[in-house]
Formats: structure tokens, C-alpha cells, sequence
């Protein structure tokens, strides 16, 4: 078992009830901080300096992987430093130390999260988006073919992905216009020009990739525990009348790249080990490559709620994270089963993902039905997507023997298009 996970473990620092960030957690990020731009844990409400604990020597690290404006330097020492790094932390935090506790240059690392910005914590170089729960690509197939013939011929033997745009993938909290471009609304007439009217979110997790091999070379199932580094939440918005007319024959493309968010804390692997399930069985069998041994699904409770402007928020999808089909490992065997090779940072989300039941779906195309069940919010208005100023909040979490680890919100407006 990872030492840092132990659940009997409780910190000097408080833990409010229901925080996603229990000492069993130990994210990482990137904060600004009355210091500067350093890496930074989460404890609580507590935010806490890296850099400044690892230059007074409390962590064992060379400080300067911390004084950056991302984990990438971190992420470069791979999983075993992730793993120790994690244990220090610990070490230094649970409620037995108390020399850590009263020592005062410990003190100067903390922050209350109120004190600190946090920033994009990664400098993300590829991004790929998968398209890997069942119900979603059956209910994106129900709507727009039918539902004898829902999921494509390829679906159960690919975990079928496409390569997005990683310069538009912003940290939690920063407001983004609506998208404007091309629609055909009507199939009867021409395509016209104007602001997105079906702007949707997208529920996904995200996973961020440590270095991998050179190029040529394949990540098997087996080996993927070690080349991934953590997950955050992640909003994929997607202009679905803009997707509609420019998706043939190359895929996604302007519907997509305008915006996705990330949560801000990257909740490791190691801490996630624990919420390990099992997977969907898969049938018809899948090549070898894509076989995977153990539990490689995972346990977490996912949330999307609206917020409109002066109101408050109205709760539109409880999903979970074990409902994907295709898990991590498989995405990452896939990926490089040509010989792609994945490098320090590469960002790969998992595609919407929606639950079996009502209640359960990943988007608003699937949760209005198209538009044909539109959702009440607090003030009498209605929704058949997401209007302008309106905030999209997605939440996250595992919790299992009294532990809970989870990764914060995502969460970000809509202004007006431009
Ligand atoms: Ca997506």
C-alpha cells in the first residue's frame, strides 16, 4: 500500500467535513502567492508553498522544480519522485508531527486558498480527447442516426479519440465568450454565420501524462499506471450547431477548440489507487493490446450544475467515472500502439461521460434530449443549452472508509460573444 494513503491518517490541519482534500490526497498545482508563482499542495482550506519547504529543507527535493509556473519540472522526475514527494508531505502534515506543526518556518508556507491564485497547473503540449463512455456514444447515436444502429461499427474495438487543441484549455474561473461561426440550422437552406446557439458542456476527466517513450515505441496496458500522473476535472465545451455542419469528414474542429477548462488541482494517481473498480466487461473481446489486468476503472462521483446569473445553482447531471467503457490504460495503449510517442504534459480526456440512467448524462444535447426536455432553473427560466452569464460548475470525488479525495471544482462563465 502507498504510505500517503493510509486511511487511519489525519492532519494537524483542519479538515473542514466533505473537503475533497483530506490528507489521504495531497494534490498538486500551481499557485501565485505573496511569494510568487511556486507549486503548491492542498490541505483543507490550506494551501501550501512547496518551494518554500523544499528551500528550507522539509522535503527533500531540489527547490527550484517548484519556483516554476508549472509541474511540468516536477512531472519530468517521474512517478516515483511524485510518489515520494507525496509521502514527505505527509510525513509532515499528519497530526502526529508535532515538531512540524510548531516549527514557524512551516507556518510561512501556509496560505488560506482565499490568499492565493491558482493558475493552469500544467503546460499542456498535445491534448486528446477520447470518446470513451457507452451511454453517451449510444445516446449521441440515438439522436442523430438511430437507435437499432446507436453505436458505430468501430466503437467496442477502438477506444475511438481525435486530437484537440491544447493553447485553449484555461484553469478553472476564467469567464469565456460564446463562440460565433458557420451553422446550417435549417437542412433546407444555406448555412448562415452567427453566434453559437447550442453552446454545451461536456462532464469529462482528464488525465496528464508523464514523459514517455521515444518515438516508435508502444505504452502497454500494463505499463500506463506509470506514465500517468494524475487527473482533474474537465469541461469540453462544444458549440453543437457549429459541430453539426463542419464535422464531416475530419471530425470536431471550431465546435471544439474555442475553450475547455480544467480544474485546478491534480489529483495523482496514487491517490486515486485506492477507488480503484472493476470495468465494464467488454464484448466482443478486444485485440490483445488492449487486454488490461486488475481494476483499472475508477469510483468517482461527478456533478454538473448551472448557475444563472443572480440565481443559484441547479444540480443537471450525478454521473461517476466507473461508467466509462475504455479505461486509461486502454486509451494509452491505444494511443501508442502506432508508435505515437506522448511527452511530459500531454493532456487526454476521457469524452463525455454519461451514466446509465436519466439524471446521469454528461451533456445538455443528452440531458434536454436534443432540446426536447428543457431544464428548469430557480428563477422560472428555462434550459435547452447553456445561455449567456451563465456559470457551468462540475465537481468531483471518491470517497471510500471515511476517506474522500477529490479534485475541487471546475467552473467558468459565459459571457456574451464578442
Ligand atoms: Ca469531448
Amino acid at each position: 500500500m502507498i504510505e500517503a494513503n493510509n486511511p487511519n491518517l489525519k492532519s494537524w490541519i483542519t479538515v473542514p467535513i466533505n473537503s475533497d482534500f483530506s490528507i489521504q490526497n495531497i494534490p498538486f498545482g500551481v499557485a501565485k502567492t505573496k511569494n510568487g508563482v511556486v507549486v503548491v499542495t492542498r490541505i483543507g482550506d490550506t494551501v501550501i508553498d512547496i518551494h518554500q519547504l523544499a528551500l528550507k529543507g522539509f522535503v527533500s527535493f531540489d527547490a527550484s522544480v517548484f519556483r516554476t509556473s508549472y509541474l511540468n519540472d516536477f512531472m519530468l522526475l517521474g512517478k516515483q519522485a511524485t510518489r515520494d514527494l507525496r509521502n514527505q508531505l505527509s510525513i509532515l502534515f499528519r497530526d502526529t508531527n508535532t515538531a512540524a506543526k510548531n516549527n514557524s518556518e512551516i507556518q510561512t508556507a501556509l496560505f488560506n486558498i482565499n490568499e492565493v491564485e491558482m493558475q493552469l497547473p500544467i503546460n499542456i503540449g498535445d491534448y486528446t480527447d477520447f470518446y470513451s463512455s457507452e451511454q453517451h456514444a449510444y445516446n449521441v447515436g440515438c439522436l442523430f442516426r438511430d437507435p437499432k444502429n446507436a453505436l458505430l461499427p468501430n466503437w467496442k474495438y477502438i477506444p475511438v479519440g481525435y486530437h484537440g487543441r491544447s493553447s485553449s484549455i484555461l484553469p478553472s474561473g476564467v469567464a469565456i465568450h460564446r463562440p460565433k461561426g458557420q451553422k446550417k440550422p435549417n437542412p433546407d437552406e444555406a448555412p448562415v454565420f452567427g453566434n453559437c446557439n447550442l453552446l454545451d458542456f461536456e462532464l469529462e476527466t482528464a488525465f496528464f501524462t508523464y514523459q514517455g517513450k521515444p518515438i516508435g515505441d508502444s505504452i502497454t496496458t500494463a505499463e500506463a499506471d506509470d506514465y500517468i500522473f494524475g487527473m482533474a476535472l474537465l469541461n469540453d465545451w462544444s458549440a453543437r450547431d457549429i459541430q453539426a455542419w463542419e464535422y464531416v469528414p475530419l471530425g470536431p474542429f471550431l465546435a471544439k477548440n474555442f475553450a475547455s477548462h480544467i480544474s485546478c488541482w491534480i489529483v495523482t494517481l496514487d491517490a486515486l489507487e485506492p477507488f480503484r473498480t472493476e470495468g465494464p466487461v467488454q464484448e466482443p473481446k478486444v485485440f490483445s493490446y488492449l487486454e488490461y489486468t486488475g481494476n483499472k476503472h475508477l469510483d468517482i462521483k461527478l456533478e454538473v450544475t448551472i448557475q444563472p446569473e443572480g440565481s443559484s445553482e441547479v444540480v443537471v447531471s450525478k454521473s461517476n467515472y466507473k461508467y466509462m467503457y475504455w479505461n486509461m490504460n486502454q486509451q494509452l495503449a491505444h494511443h501508442t500502439i502506432n508508435g505515437c510517442n506522448i511527452r511530459v504534459g500531454d493532456c487526454m480526456g476521457s469524452g463525455t461521460i454519461s451514466g446509465p440512467n436519466e439524471g446521469e448524462f454528461g451533456s445538455m444535447l443528452e440531458i434536454t434530449w436534443k432540446g426536447t426536455k428543457p431544464v428548469k432553473m430557480l428563477d422560472g427560466t428555462e434550459r435547452k443549452f447553456i445561455a449567456d452569464n451563465d456559470t457551468v460548475i462540475m465537481r468531483g470525488y471518491a470517497e471510500k472508509n471515511g476517506v474522500r479525495v477529490g479534485f475541487g471544482e471546475v467552473s467558468a462563465k459565459i459571457l456574451p460573444a464578442k
